[in-house]
């Protein structure tokens, strides 16, 4: 069992209170009991970091890129180790738990080369023999605050670009998943970083992250997480002076279209995945899938079987492919938008029950709702959960119009074999990241990731792109002749 502590300006600092992190797939099984961070070490996080600073945005892009090649590194290394404890702290089956901390190695080493690729721009002037230089320049302190449903990658894909571009960092990690964020804190404290560059606080939102989005001494706040939540942190970003910058990723209700002309296997696919892999916990997951009408029956018999194909069992099961769901709390909700969908009218053709297993956990069988309607809950709130809402559309025009009638726009996708259809609806649906024949879920790091509508506010995170919240253009005019 993991003991683990925070750490504040290069030290590791214990708490009297503890946090314990319990293993979804076997309650009995404690993963770790972490020292809780108070409201006055986050302000000491922050003023370590700022202390930092200076030194830090003075590196140069090499000494910067030799650290997180370094942390890359070891976490791919590790990535079996890290990745069998990430499954027993989140409940995600063993592939994708060390498949998401290999994904957490790339994303450092492609943040390190990007220390290399910072380049400015050098314009002539619209006035007579001056220059104008456009520079990026570090923000300063980030606090980074993310969710518990990607442990280790969306940690990575936001302190590795903050440091990358020369910023400090005060990280709070989920409260209810921290141990893999744990191991990445250990890893980036012997990594080579002064002291004071990367803080670590644990807790709860209610104070810690809280503590963080108030906070007078910290120049940015990078989030993922739900909406509501989102909210809250950007009103106490803008509170009170300095007007802190926001990046905001929130949750999602994406649709999956599929039209008559689609390869049906491939189609039922891509719902099973992009529907019940990481146990529906995604906030790219389909959980709504519009179907026109020529193939809406053969759809949710072959989607149907294969949701009751799938082996739910213990994360660390080899034959498991659908692990347990995260908590208690998370698994009553799913119960309880199961309750919502029968009342509403939709009608449930398999899954959503909880089930008994060897260990004791939070075990759900995947469930598909057919007959739902635009306007049912089910099909507009995001509930997180191995649960796919199927709604019949008249033809491609009303599948687009459903698709697009949603206060989430993250990922939306379609299963066509006509390019005109596919090339129309990746011009006109309104969502982040579009995905022609392959999952909503599923990204890679070195393009931009993020939503629009209520998924987003604030610049685009991973790829080239991650530069724009990470720092600030600077504009520079100079006559060379003086
Ligand atoms: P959450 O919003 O409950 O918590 C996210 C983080 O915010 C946690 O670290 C939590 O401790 C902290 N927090 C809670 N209250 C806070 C407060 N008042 N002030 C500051 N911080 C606070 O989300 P969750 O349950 O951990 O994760 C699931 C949600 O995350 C879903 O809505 C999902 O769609 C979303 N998500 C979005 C993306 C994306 O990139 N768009 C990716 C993954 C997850």
């Amino acid at each position: 069992m993991i003991e683990g502590l925070n750490f504040i300006d290069g030290e590791w600092s214990d708490s009297p209170t503890k946090l314990a992190d319990i293993n979804p797939s076997d309650t009995r099984d404690i993963v770790g009991r972490f020292a809780r961070a108070s409201v006055s070490e986050v302000d000491r996080a922050a003023d370590a970091s700022r202390r930092a600073f200076p030194a830090w945005a003075a590196t140069t892009p090499l000494e910067r890129h030799d650290i997180l090649q370094r942390v890359g590194a070891e976490i791919l290394a590790r990535k079996d180790e890290l990745g069998t404890l990430l499954s027993s702290e989140e409940g995600k089956t063993l592939a994708e738990g060390i498949g998401e901390c290999a994904r957490a190695g790339q994303i450092f080493q492609y943040f390190a080369g990007e220390c290399l690729r910072q380049a400015g721009e050098v314009l002539r002037s619209i006035r007579p023999g001056l220059d104008v230089s456009v520079v990026r320049e570090p923000v300063g302190v980030i606090g980074i605050i993310t969710p518990w449903n990607f442990p280790i990658a969306i940690p990575a894909w936001k302190i590795a670009p903050a440091l990358a571009f020369g910023n400090c960092v005060v990280f709070k990690p989920s409260e209810i998943a921290p141990a893999t964020a744990y191991r990445l804190a250990e890893i980036l404290a012997r990594s080579g970083l002064p002291n004071g560059v990367f803080n670590l606080v644990i807790g709860e939102g209610k104070d810690v992250g809280a503590a963080i989005a108030s906070s007078p001494k910290l120049d940015g706040i990078s989030f993922t997480g739900s909406v509501g939540v989102g909210q809250t942190i950007a009103r106490a970003a803008v509170a009170v002076p300095p007007m802190r910058r926001l990046q905001l990723e929130m949750g999602g209700k994406n649709a999956l279209v599929v039209l008559d002309d689609a390869d049906i296997e491939r189609a039922v696919e891509c719902a099973a995945n992009g529907g019940f892999y990481s146990t529906g916990q995604r906030c790219t997951a389909s959980s709504r899938v519009i179907v026109t009408e020529g193939v809406y029956r053969q759809f949710i018999a072959r989607l149907a079987e294969r949701a009751e194909s799938l082996r739910v069992g213990h994360a660390l099961d080899p034959q498991t492919q659908v692990g347990p769901v995260v908590d208690e709390r998370q698994l009553e909700k799913n119960l309880s938008y199961i309750d919502i969908g029968r009342n509403e009218g939709a009608r449930l053709i398999v899954g959503g029950e909880r089930l008994k297993r060897e260990t004791p956990g939070y075990y759900f069988s995947p469930a598909v709702f057919a007959d739902v309607s635009p306007s049912m809950r089910i099909a507009r709130e995001e509930i997180f959960g191995p649960i796919v809402a199927v709604i019949a559309a008249r033809d491609y025009a009303e599948a687009l119009a459903i698709a697009n009638d949603s206060a989430f726009g993250l990922s939306a996708g379609i299963c066509t074999s006509s390019l005109a259809r596919a090339e129309h609806f990746k011009r006109n649906v309104k969502a982040g990241m579009v995905m022609v024949n392959v999952p909503t879920a599923g990204v890679d790091f070195h393009v931009p990731f993020g939503g629009r509508k209520l998924s987003n506010y604030g610049p685009r995170e991973q790829g080239r792109q991650a530069h724009e919240f990470f720092t600030v253009t600077k504009t520079a005019y100079l006559d060379p002749m003086c």
